[in-house]
């Protein structure tokens, strides 16, 4: 096996923004964790007390979880780890709050310090790249796009980037105070993109990505060759994409036209607009 579950409490809750509450939580479970960075997917169950004094805990959690009954089977949802620090047992996980549509983003908005929760990731038997969608091989020119929910992942990407890689970064949030530090090595031109308000998520990110797309690069402005094609020598450029899923889906399209797609191509739809994820 190689995810398994952590009892885990909330330990902090830190405004990071005004979309992005971080949470961290602590576990003696977690000197166990065997987290891979990046974009390495995690799952949280929102369990109530009763529930998660019953769970298996060595045993097959997710038949336990499945056969629960529909109304009372807690909400299982994807996140990525934005920090682990084994020596004291904690994770941070960033949260795209948004408003309590959602059980997760509910929970995230009110959590206070001992609520507990169940988390289900990769543990001391787990390949590093499990559950990994970030696969850039030997590439160094490098795109990342994504919404709020993909910005823990970018910050993880661009913190292992090298100085002899370029990555070009394209973020649509939505508040112009979400924009933030994202610290790398490698040569990276960040466009932040603030949605306008009740716009749909992607609209400015699409405009801007396909606007740069067609220009030509200004004197003393980067090349912006990125956008345009994946050239160079066979393997050397690649891109991932995460977030809405519908977004996802056109951004694949229009990258395809530019030779992003099968291995140099990564695209990941986070969630659905106007529909809860199924876990
Ligand atoms: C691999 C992976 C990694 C992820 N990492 C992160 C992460 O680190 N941080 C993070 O915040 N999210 C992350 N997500 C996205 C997160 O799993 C979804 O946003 C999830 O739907 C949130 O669950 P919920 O219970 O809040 O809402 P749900 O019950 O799933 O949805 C309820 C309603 O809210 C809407 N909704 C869901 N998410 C959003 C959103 N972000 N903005 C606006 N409306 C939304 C849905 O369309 C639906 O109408 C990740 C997803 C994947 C697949």
């Amino acid at each position: 096996m190689s995810y398994r579950l952590f009892f885990v409490s909330v330990l902090r809750s830190e405004r990071l923004s005004p979309t992005f509450r971080r949470l961290t939580f602590g576990s003696p479970d977690l000197a166990e964790l065997a987290w891979g960075g990046v974009d390495q997917r995690v799952k949280l169950v929102l369990a109530a007390p009763d529930q998660l004094a019953a769970v298996p805990a060595d045993g097959d959690w997710f038949e336990w979880w499945r056969a629960l009954p529909d109304e009372v089977r807690p909400p299982m949802r994807t996140y990525t780890i934005a920090a682990h620090r084994p020596e004291v047992c904690e994770v941070d996980i960033d949260f795209a709050v948004h408003g309590d549509s959602g059980p997760l983003s509910g929970f995230a908005a009110g959590a206070e310090s001992g609520d507990r929760l169940l988390l289900v990731a990769p543990g001391p038997d787990a390949a590093p790249d499990v559950g990994v969608a970030w696969r850039p091989a030997a590439a160094r020119r490098l795109l990342c796009i994504g919404d709020e929910t993909a910005l823990p992942a970018i910050r993880n990407i661009l913190g292992t980037l090298s100085a002899d890689q370029t990555c070009d970064v394209l973020i649509e949030v939505p508040d112009a105070f979400d924009v933030t530090e994202l610290p790398s090595a490698a040569q990276v031109r960040i466009d932040w993109v603030v949605r306008r308000a009740g716009e749909p998520v992607g609209v400015r990110a699409e405009e801007v990505m396909f606007s740069r797309a067609t220009s030509p690069s200004s004197p003393g402005e980067p090349d912006p060759d990125l956008w345009q094609e994946a050239t160079g020598t066979a393997g050397d450029s690649y891109a991932w994409v995460a977030g809405e899923v519908a977004w996802v889906n056109r951004v694949r399209k229009r990258l395809a036209t530019r030779g992003y797609s099968g291995v140099n191509a990564s695209f990941m739809g986070y969630w659905r607009a106007g529909q809860p994820s199924r876990g």
